[in-house]
């Protein structure tokens, strides 16, 4: 297959933009501010050689959906640029269904990209539109703000953990966590929902005390969290005091940790309930800086890796 007949077949499909693929620049319009943002895929950075094709590229589209989320947009286009080391078609055959039909259920469409020979490796680059005084920005946490989340944190990284043979997770807890490293579900509706509600998220990518700490640097506040309150699956609350860290600063969650004024908290409860997401308070935002997670007795726990970072 050469690499036009790979986008025709795999990666073209009808739009509502006014351009998609096909031309040198795709074109749309939009009468809202438009939020972007790009998110890349590795191989052995990322995921592992030889990892399903139809769920990597259902999560190459899905970590992307995660920061529209987190800024309260709606997800509207998407640009997919793949470097192959070669042209398997059954790999590409599974890699666009996942793609495309997780594209098809938020609404988004696919309008151009570039495809090229080289190490495996997938970058999105996705666009949304909001209303600009409503997005969920990271310096938009104030004193007094509670500090919520949704789902639960640490599946992701105890997956990595039997992977890594560090844990031995029965059959069943190794297919639910690792579910949730392959196959994280981006909180569109959630993110949506909050618009008016909260003024500020992060979708937890490289940890919760990490990706929770940008926050409170962007807005120049402090937090307490305490750890009990973490939200956790009956897989993970098996490993709450042995693996704390896994909760703390495990990636890979695409969960949303957002803030909102406690007047706010039957709102965020109602929305939890409308949309069947568990959303869990877990500590509050207080003036100063820095993050202090409070373990069941009240002494302050100490953070060690505060999640993952490139280059470290
Ligand atoms: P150019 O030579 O201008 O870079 P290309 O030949 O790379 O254009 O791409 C042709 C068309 O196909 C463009 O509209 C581009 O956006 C689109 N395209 C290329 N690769 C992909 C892909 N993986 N997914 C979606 N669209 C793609
Ligand atoms: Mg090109």
């Amino acid at each position: 297959m050469t690499e036009f007949e790979i986008i025709a077949h795999y990666f073209t499909r009808p739009s509502d933009a006014l351009l998609g693929v096909g031309d040198d620049c795709a074109l749309f319009s939009s009468k809202k501010t438009i939020a972007v943002s790009t998110d890349m895929l590795v191989e052995k950075t990322h995921f592992f050689p030889g990892d399903d094709p139809f769920l990597l590229g259902r999560k190459s589209l899905s970590v992307n959906l995660s920061d529209m989320a987190a800024m309260g947009a709606r997800p509207r286009y998407a640009l997919l640029a793949i470097s192959l080391p070669v042209a398997d078609e059954a790999w590409l055959q599974a890699f666009s269904k996942g793609f495309m039909a997780q594209a098809e259920r938020y609404g988004v469409a696919l309008i151009g990209g570039d495809t090229t020979r080289g190490p495996l490796a997938v970058c999105v680059h996705i666009i949304g539109e909001l209303d600009a005084e409503l997005a969920l920005r990271r310096d938009g946490a104030k004193p007094g703000d509670e500090i919520w989340v949704s789902g639960h944190l640490g599946d992701a990284a105890l997956a990595l953990a039997h992977l890594n043979d560090e844990i031995r997770l029965t059959d069943e807890e190794a297919e639910f966590c690792l579910g949730a490293l392959h196959d994280p579900v981006p909180r569109v509706e959630l993110g949506l929902a909050l618009s008016g509600i909260s003024r500020c998220a992060i979708d937890i990518s490289d940890g919760f005390c990490a990706d929770l700490s940008h926050i409170l640097e962007k807005s120049i506040v402090a937090a307490v969290v305490e750890y009990a309150a973490l939200p956790c699956s009956e897989t993970m609350e098996k490993y709450r005091s042995t693996r704390a860290s896994a909760i703390l600063s495990g990636g890979d969650d695409y969960e949303l940790c957002f803030t909102a004024s406690p007047e706010k908290s039957n709102d965020v409860r109602s929305i939890g309930e409308r949309l069947g997401i568990r959303l869990s308070k877990v500590g509050k935002i207080r003036e100063g800086s820095g993050l202090v997670v409070l373990d069941e007795a009240g002494r302050e726990m100490k953070i060690g890796n505060k999640g993952y970072a490139h280059f470290s």
